[in-house]
């Protein structure tokens, strides 16, 4: 069969692949202790999932309108205001099927074939893939553990051609756990404004950050770096709600309509009843992310410590979102090889680095119990005692 010729441009998820041979190995009865999931393990709070049950019973169960319902925008919109000091207005904002559409969107509404994307890597894995099914060229940027893994604005700079359109920046990050500090995000946004290119700032871990770190989002710098900037995130990992889908892109009003035209031809609205659970997230109490925020950062604390105890393993200790990124070069083994001996000698389960552009690499997420880190890690440091 003879498919359309920017499906052989793209990967198929290698996260979904090893998450489902776990998954499948655990449902044989096999005891898996598995790193690999992208989401939080906690159940979606009470008073969000009321809201929902609620918005059924009254009924709004019809299609809304494509760009979201008004009052969620405008709740969004306020909380980019109070939050994160970005004047956004409730029009700026379009409400989309996760954080993941609302990338989707935008390379669809914004690039054109040939025009050039810089995304660092290590990557959240969609990023290159979108690109490529909007006909543009993922200009990928090496960093390494010396740089904590973030992009400099040196490089930024030099990866800058007249055909740069938009640069990709994620912190905190996935798959590294790195936060940019305040510093390097305002160095970065002079590199931004002086080229006249676009940022994207996906901040879905907005929330999940370690030791009192800051969040500076890029569009908070100036007036001249908020011109340039486009804001995506979405409610499923600081609330616990990666199947409802709901997430957003923030930006100029030029920018959101087309988004909107692109959306209300492909999905149109988000689950209506979806969005009143959204809702609910913003206007209630906070106090859920701070308790799912305890939990991750104990669990990091043991994730961190058991891993550098591993010899052969290297190590940056994550300050945001729930997830370690280990070098595994001195062990002689590609990622893959790596992640598909791991399951089948020791039922672990994780993802391996290729996957984010890094192929001497590992992902370990600690959205798991303390019990399944502490057996899960036994096994790793014994695998990695073979090999080293
Ligand atoms: C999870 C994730 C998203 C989007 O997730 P949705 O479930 O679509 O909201 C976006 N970016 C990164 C880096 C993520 O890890």
């Amino acid at each position: 069969m003879e498919l359309a010729t920017r499906i052989y441009q793209v990967t198929p998820s290698i996260t979904l692949a090893i998450d489902s041979k776990a998954k499948a190995m655990g449902a044989a009865g096999i005891d898996i202790c598995s790193f690999s999931a992208g989401e939080p393990d906690f159940n979606t709070p009470e008073h969000i999932k009321s809201a929902a049950q609620q918005a059924l019973e009254e009924g709004k169960t019809r299609y809304g309108p494509a760009a979201g319902e008004p009052k969620l925008r405008e709740l969004i919109a306020e909380k980019l205001n109070r939050d994160n000091r970005l004047p956004f207005q409730p029009e700026n904002i379009i409400v989309t099927n996760g954080g993941k559409q609302s990338l989707f969107n935008l390379m669809m509404a914004l690039i054109n074939p040939g025009d050039e994307v810089i995304i660092p890597a290590p990557y959240w894995l969609s990023y290159p893939e979108m690109v490529y099914l909007a006909g543009g060229v993922p200009v990928i940027v090496p960093t390494t553990a010396a740089t904590g893994y973030r992009i400099t604005p040196a490089q930024l700079k030099a990866a800058i051609t007249p055909r740069t359109k938009l640069f990709v920046l994620n912190s905190p990050s996935n798959p590294t756990g790195m936060i940019y500090p305040p510093d390097e995000i305002r160095a970065l946004a002079e590199v931004v404004i002086a080229a006249d290119i676009w940022v994207v700032s996906d901040e879905i871990y907005e929330k999940i950050r370690y030791d009192g770190l800051e969040h500076l989002s890029i569009g908070a710098v100036s007036e001249a770096a908020f011109q340039h900037t486009i804001v995506s995130s979405g409610f499923a990992k600081a609330y616990a709600m990666t199947g409802w889908r709901v997430g957003y892109l923030a930006g100029p009003l030029e920018l959101i309509k087309a988004t909107t035209t692109v959306q209300g031809h492909s999905t149109s609205n988000v689950c209506t009843f979806a969005q009143y659970g959204a809702m609910a997230a913003l206007s209630g109490s906070q106090d859920c992310v701070a308790v799912m925020l305890e939990a991750f950062a104990k669990r990091r604390e043991v994730m961190v410590s058991l891993l550098s105890g591993i010899s052969g393993l290297g190590i940056v200790k994550p300050t945001g979102a729930f997830y370690a990124y280990v070098n595994i070069s001195q062990t002689g083994l590609g990622s893959l090889e790596f992640a598909e001996r791991l399951l089948d000698e020791k039922q672990v389960a994780l993802i391996p680095g290729k996957a984010f552009g890094t192929d001497d690499h590992i992902r370990l997420s600690y959205a798991t119990d303390v019990t399944t880190i502490e057996r899960g890690l036994e096994r790793l440091a014994d695998f990695v005692r073979g090999l080293v």
